[in-house]
């Protein structure tokens, strides 16, 4: 039965089907792709998921994998519908400073163009090399700069999405104000591919900050609550700033008894050095002795690591949680998950967002075994204080059974009936999203 609901994708032309063990590469937490088919063209992508929807089969658009285990697990896969052939920079004005980029370009490859022209275009996703413009547009996931450049949908003008009826839905387009009616674009952005496969982008793009740096200092005892309030003091906001404790080997810099404090700069070289002497005078008065300098490179480097940290696993024996709440909260809640993760012989690493008021926090247990036994009463704490929190990473009997994107939101019937409009056969990640849509 499968062999002949497969068999009208070996007829379209421009798409390489992938099937067998070869097709087992693109893993999604502990399942495997039966089948997965790379599309040469946007039109192959569209046929395909015709096709795949009129046998009745699950597909899972990927693209660079590095966040297939976020939400739920899906029901079943079919088909893996791999985006990396889609790839490049299809328009590029850096004097407009808009871009047209493929869904499966890497965010890498779309900071080295525009890094050519003196631009940027802050998508500060997780593992550049691997992620697409389009898996960080589906996960709207947002790096720690948030809270200076918005998330990936702000910065969106245009998109070009395939749907299950095989049609080709365009919104927006190349300048900002060319958006006549609902800007359905943004729809797309966040729903995890489960409306439509995103096929080309287009964003509006900033000009590279000529100096960029970025400083770091451990905390000792009793420092970080006064740290805290200096911060605010600074003439010149930081694009990200963060306090953080643990990470062990996964930061470029040295953690005090308190953590650390980690702050991106960017403007022109003189506006930096004023702020790092304000930031020095602040972290002196605070009882902070030194600091790590970090200069435009390798700035750049370090907020790198600093994003990986999103999606940062302990192979299966960790879980990671987004909360939201006012920035002058985050500690407090931090020190509470600490004290739980304590009681439950839970390692906690947390990443506090102080312009954008997230926190993540990652609680490892010794064995996978261990986090089975400590990990529910974790949720049942945070789901009490925090229904809204978010599971980013878990093992997958957790994510089958914990509402991993916080309590359903009152919108739901109605997300339901948007699912149903757009995916009527619900082909596309069925299951993997809020309320298991
Ligand atoms: C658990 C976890 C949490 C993370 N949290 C954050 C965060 O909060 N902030 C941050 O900056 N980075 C975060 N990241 C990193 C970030 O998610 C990735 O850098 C990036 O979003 C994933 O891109 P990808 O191409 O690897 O997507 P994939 O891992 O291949 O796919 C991710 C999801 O998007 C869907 N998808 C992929 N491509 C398309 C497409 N073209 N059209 C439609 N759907 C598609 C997939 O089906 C899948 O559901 C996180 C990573 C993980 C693992």
């Amino acid at each position: 039965m499968l062999a002949d609901a497969y068999a009208p994708l070996r007829e379209i032309p421009d798409l390489d089907v992938i099937d067998g063990s070869q097709a087992g590469v693109f893993r999604i937490g502990e399942q495997r792709a039966r089948l997965a088919v790379r599309p040469r063209t946007h039109a192959a992508a569209a046929a395909a998921l015709r096709a795949c929807a009129a046998a009745g089969l699950h597909v899972v658009p990927y693209g660079g994998g590095t966040a297939q285990t976020l939400g739920h697990p899906p029901f079943r896969i079919d088909v893996v519908l791999a985006l990396d052939l889609l790839r490049g920079i299809h328009a590029y004005d850096p004097h407009d400073l808009t871009l047209s980029v493929e869904a499966g370009t890497t965010l890498a490859e779309l900071a080295q163009t525009l890094a050519r022209a003196g631009q940027h275009l802050p998508l500060d996703g997780a593992q550049p090399a691997r992620a697409t413009v389009g898996g960080l547009l589906a996960t709207g996931h947002a790096g720690w700069r948030a809270g200076t450049y918005g998330r990936p949908r702000d910065l969106l003008i245009g998109l070009r999405t395939a749907l299950t009826d095989g049609s080709q839905a365009l919104s927006g387009g190349m300048v900002v104000k060319n958006v006549t009616g609902y800007d359905l674009g943004k729809l797309h952005a966040g729903a995890l591919g489960t409306l439509g496969v995103i096929l080309r982008a287009n964003f509006k793009v900033m000009p590279l900050a000529p100096a960029r740096r970025f400083v770091a200092a451990a905390l000792p005892e009793g420092t970080r609550a006064s740290v805290l309030t200096r911060i605010d003091t600074l003439i010149l906001r930081p694009s990200a700033a963060l306090v953080l404790r643990g990470w062990e080997g996964e930061l470029p810099w040295k953690s005090g008894d308190e953590g650390s404090i980690a702050v991106m700069l960017e403007g022109a070289a003189g506006e930096i050095d004023r702020a790092t002497r304000d930031l020095r005078s602040a972290l002196g008065a605070a009882g902070i002795p030194g600091a790590s300098i970090f200069d435009q490179a390798r700035a750049d480097d370090a907020l790198a690591q600093l994003n990986d940290l999103w999606g940062s696993e302990i192979g299966g024996r960790s879980a990671a949680y987004c909360l939201r709440d006012d920035t002058t909260r985050l500690i407090s809640w931090a020190a509470m998950l600490e004290r739980i993760a304590v009681t439950e012989q839970m390692a906690v690493d947390f990443a506090a967002d102080l312009l954008d008021g997230r926190l993540l926090v990652r609680l490892a247990a010794p064995t996978g075994h261990a986090l089975r036994s400590s990990l529910p009463s974790c949720e049942e704490f945070i789901r009490k204080e925090a229904p809204g929190a978010r599971l980013l990473h878990a093992p997958e009997w957790a994510r089958r059974e914990f509402p991993v994107w916080g309590g359903e939101p009152s919108a739901i019937a109605r997300m339901r009936e948007i699912k149903r409009a757009f995916d009527p056969a619900g082909t596309l990640n069925a299951g993997r999203y809020v309320g298991k849509i």
